[in-house]
Order: C-alpha cells, then structure tokens, then sequence
C-alpha cells in the first residue's frame, strides 16, 4: 500500500495499517483486490472504505492509547480492527445486525479483545460508554447528530463526512472546546449513506 505517497505520517497509523490483513474483512470474489487502494463491496449494499481514507481519518483522530473511541458505522469490522491496534477501548456501533454479527466473529478470530459491538442505530451513540475521546462516522449523514456531539469529551476529536446521500459529501475534523467545536474541512469523500430504522 502506498500510503506513506498519500502524505500518511503517523507512525502508528502507517504500522496499524501494515499489520491488520484487509483480505480477512472482504469475500472471497474479492480476495485479489483486497490490498488495492480502492472501496470493495461487503454486502447489504455496503462498502469497506479505500484504505487511504481509513488512515486519514484514523490519523485525524489523533489517538493515545487510553483514548476511549466510538465508530458509528462498523460494517466489515476493519476500521474497528485498525483503531484497536491504537487504543484499549473502541466501541462500535452497526445498524445492520448481519454486518455487526459478521465483524464481531471477524474480530473474535483476529483475536482482537478490546472492541464493544452494538447493534443499533447510531445516531443515538452510546450513551452508557460516553464520553469518547474520539469518534469516527464511517457512512455519511446530512447534518452532525447531536448526541454524538454530546458524547464527545471535552478536547475530544470527531471525525465524520457530512453531505447529500447520493453525491459527494465533506470530511470533517470537530474539536471540542467547551461548549463550541473547532471545524477543520479535509476535503471531498464519498461515503454510503447514514441510515435511520
Ligand atoms: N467502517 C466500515 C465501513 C462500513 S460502510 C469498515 O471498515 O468496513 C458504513 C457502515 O455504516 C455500513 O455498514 C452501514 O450499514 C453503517 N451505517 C449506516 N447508517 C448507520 C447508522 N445510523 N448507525 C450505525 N451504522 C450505520
């Protein structure tokens, strides 16, 4: 993977990314493409996201390794698998129950320990394991959802595309500073959409 190219600098970003074999979290049909910098499809209409967007947005988040972090959008279970190579406690929530069931035994075999899965809609969070050091939104909503606003501790980083759901949408970086977010704009991503039950 090129990433280093991409302008990847985190050290443990770039090891995390070396270390977790993305071939375990794609289908067979798409074994030989698993380390190709591109999308790949992982059913239900979803997508295991290009591999240089998973370590900037991982790289965004800024993490210490006793940050408590929370993913919105689980899906293949890989982005979970790369912050638990960074942090002891991710939490990660999927709205799919066959999409969580799958990546938690992903996981499980992976022997990956330190990830909470839930099943559910995250727009809501995880208020009982709030507050969060870090959050990343892996599907795009249209606006922020409040309570993830909420759940975020204070000088705590969320990183999330915002936009339409069929077109392209925007990377944001919010910090929290007391009651007010410092916003940083990184540029255009096309993500699937956010989804409510
Ligand atoms: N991070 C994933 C990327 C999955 S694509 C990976 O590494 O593979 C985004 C995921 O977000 C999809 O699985 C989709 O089902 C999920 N999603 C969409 N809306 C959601 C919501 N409201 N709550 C939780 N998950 C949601």
């Amino acid at each position: 993977m090129r990433l280093k190219l991409n302008g990847i600098r985190d050290k443990r970003v770039l090891a995390a990314m070396e270390k977790v074999p993305r071939h375990e979290f794609v289908s067979e049909e798409h074994l030989l493409a698993a380390y190709e910098d591109r999308p790949l499809p992982i059913g239900y209409g979803q997508t295991i996201s290009q591999p240089y967007i998973v370590a900037l947005m991982t790289e965004l988040l800024e993490l210490k390794e006793d940050d408590r972090v929370l993913e919105i959008g689980a899906g293949s279970g890989y982005q979970a698998a790369i912050l638990a190579e960074l942090v002891k406690h991710v939490y990660t929530v999927e709205i799919i129950e066959e999409l969580a069931a799958r990546a938690e035994k992903t996981l499980r075999a992976l022997g990956y320990k330190n990830v909470k899965f839930k099943t559910g809609d995250g727009y809501f969070g995880w208020q009982e394991e709030s507050p969060f050091n870090a959050i990343i939104v892996t599907a795009a909503p249209e606006e922020v959802p409040p309570p993830l606003k909420e759940q975020l501790a204070e000088g705590g980083r969320m990183v999330i595309p915002v936009g339409p759901p069929q077109g392209v949408q925007a990377l944001w970086k919010f910090t929290k500073q007391g009651k007010t977010f410092a916003a940083e704009n990184h540029g255009l991503v096309r993500f699937v959409p956010f989804t409510r039950k």
